[in-house]
C-alpha cells in the first residue's frame, strides 16, 4: 500500500463527515469544558508520546482505555501504548465475524509489544439470539447488525472510563482536517495522540520499530473489518472500497474509538 493509494481513498469518500466526527464534540457542563480547556492547554506542543503520557500518566492514570480492531492501522499507536505502559487497557472487539487472520494478528501482536491487559469484547448472547439468531443479519441490514455486535459492545465496555485514545488522523477526512488533540465525547475525553500524522510517518514508524503488519495487507486487504463485509480491493481502488463494498455505508457507526480504520 503506498500514501498515494490512502490518500486518494478519502479524496473519493468525499466531503461528508463520518458518523464518528458528527456526534456531539465538546463539553457542554462548566466543570467538563473548564477541563478540556486545560488538557488542551497542556496538550499543546506535545508530541503524540508526550499526549499519550499526558492521558496515561498524568491525567487519567487506570481510567484510561483504548479501543483496537488489530486492523491494519493499529500497531503505531499500540506500540507508542505499550512503551509507555503496557498494562493499559485494550478493548478489543471480536464481533463474532472476524478474520482469523484478526485474531491471530491480535495474539501476534499481544505477545510482540507486550501488551498485558487486552480485554475481548462482543455481542450480548441474547442479543445475538433475538436479532440474529442465523448469523446473517449482515446480509440484510448492516446498520442494525453493526449495531449490535459493535456500537453497543463498545459502549458498554467503556463505562467506567474517564477517558480513551483514539488513533484517528486528520488525513483520514475532510471531517476530521481540523480534528484536536484532546476532545470530550460522549461523557468522557478522548486524547488523539496522531492527529497529525502523516501516512509515510506511520510507515517510517511501522519500519523504524520493526513492528508486524496485518497479514492480510499484503493480501489485497488495506482496510480490514468483518469478513462478510470486506473484500480484497483491485488495482486502482481506494483504500476502503473494500468494505461494505456495494452498500451506501462506509462507516459502522461506533467511532467511539477505533483507531481511525473502524472494525
Ligand atoms: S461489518 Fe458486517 S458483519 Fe461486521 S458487524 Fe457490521 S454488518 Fe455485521
Amino acid at each position: 500500500m503506498t500514501a498515494a493509494r490512502v490518500t486518494v481513498i478519502d479524496q473519493a469518500r468525499g466531503l461528508a463527515p463520518r458518523a464518528f466526527d458528527r456526534q456531539g464534540i465538546g463539553a457542554r457542563d462548566p466543570l467538563s469544558a473548564a477541563r478540556l480547556a486545560k488538557l488542551e492547554a497542556a496538550a499543546e506542543g506535545r508530541d503524540a508520546a508526550g499526549i499519550l503520557k499526558l492521558a496515561l500518566a498524568e491525567e487519567f492514570p487506570g481510567q484510561t482505555a483504548i479501543v483496537s480492531s488489530f486492523g491494519s492501522e493499529s500497531a503505531v499507536l499500540l506500540h507508542m501504548v505499550a512503551t509507555i505502559d503496557p498494562t493499559t487497557p485494550v478493548l478489543f472487539l471480536n464481533t463474532g465475524k472476524l478474520f482469523g487472520e484478526t485474531l491471530r494478528y491480535r495474539d501476534r501482536l499481544q505477545d510482540v509489544l507486550g501488551l498485558t491487559d487486552i480485554r475481548t469484547i462482543g455481542p450480548h448472547p441474547d442479543d445475538r439470539a433475538r436479532l440474529d439468531p442465523e448469523g446473517t443479519l449482515w446480509s440484510r441490514n448492516t446498520d442494525a447488525c453493526c449495531d449490535f455486535r459493535k456500537v453497543v459492545p463498545i459502549k458498554r465496555a467503556l463505562q467506567g472510563f474517564s477517558a480513551q485514545i483514539t488513533g484517528r488522523k486528520r488525513f483520514q477526512t475532510n471531517a476530521r482536517a481540523e480534528m484536536k488533540p484532546v476532545e470530550y465525547f460522549d461523557g468522557r475525553f478522548r486524547f488523539n495522540p496522531l492527529a497529525d500524522w502523516t501516512l509515510a510517518e506511520l510507515e517510517d514508524y511501522t519500519a523504524a520499530h520493526e513492528i508486524p503488519r496485518h497479514p492480510l495487507v499484503e493480501d489485497g486487504y488495506p482496510s480490514i473489518g468483518c469478513m462478510p463485509c470486506t473484500r480484497r480491493v483491485q488495482a486502482g481502488e481506494g483504500y476502503r472500497d473494500g468494505r461494505w463494498s456495494g452498500l451506501d455505508k462506509d462507516e459502522c457507526g461506533i467511532h467511539v474509538g477505533v483507531d481511525g480504520e473502524g472494525i
